[in-house]
């Protein structure tokens, strides 16, 4: 069992992948609603794809309040959406540095 691969649920897709392939947003124990770029945060995780198409539905279909069991306001869900494309374009768009 432990030297399986861990896999995790897409909130938006509904697709398993590794978890190296998604990006963990976390309800922490405070009630807070935060993306979780090391994915170690306490609390209830909910997982999203490494991909803009996920980040963008998850805007309209509000899959996160389901996941996480709460209500995540729409500016801090674009708040969240924002974190999210940051940490994306660390991962594999290579721009320009500041
Ligand atoms: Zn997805």
């Amino acid at each position: 069992m432990s030297r399986r691969k861990i896999e995790r649920l897409c909130i938006v897709c509904r697709k398993k992948k590794n978890k190296e392939e998604l990006m963990r947003v976390v309800r922490t124990p405070e009630g807070l609603v935060r993306v979780d770029p090391l994915k170690k945060l306490p609390g209830r995780g909910a997982y999203i794809c490494n991909n803009i198409e996920c980040i963008n539905k998850l805007k309209r279909e509000n899959s996160l309040n389901h996941a996480l069991r709460t209500k995540v306001n729409r500016e801090e869900l674009s708040e969240i959406k924002k974190e999210l494309e940051n940490l994306l374009g660390r991962g594999d768009v290579k721009g320009e540095s500041l």
